[in-house]
């Protein structure tokens, strides 16, 4: 007898827009952040936070725009992100119309 472990690849039921939309949906409109906090790679004032159990990593909107797609890739525990900083992501849900 012979026993394919042919492995499900997990399933990718989720676009990193629908993600990121859930996300901004459910988080706190009030930033986490505050005028001390600087992006990890260029020191402007930081715009998002991505959380990891090893890490935590402050970014910009430059920054956040960069690295987005890997960040999520990697699954933060969780993280903040300025709503508007996304705009170059079609289909993102901007908190800012009220
Ligand atoms: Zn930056």
């Amino acid at each position: 007898m012979s026993i394919s472990a042919a492995a499900e690849p997990a399933a990718k039921t989720q676009t990193l827009t629908e993600r990121l939309n859930e996300a901004l949906a459910s988080q706190p409109a009030e930033s986490p952040l505050d005028y001390r906090d600087t992006c990890d790679n260029c020191s402007t004032p930081a715009s998002a936070v991505f959380e990891f159990p090893v890490a935590e990593i402050l970014l910009c909107g430059h920054h956040t725009r960069l690295h987005l797609e890997s960040l999520m890739a990697n699954n933060p525990t969780c993280f903040w992100v300025r709503p508007e900083e996304l705009w170059n992501l079609n289909g993102i849900q901007s908190a800012v119309q009220a």
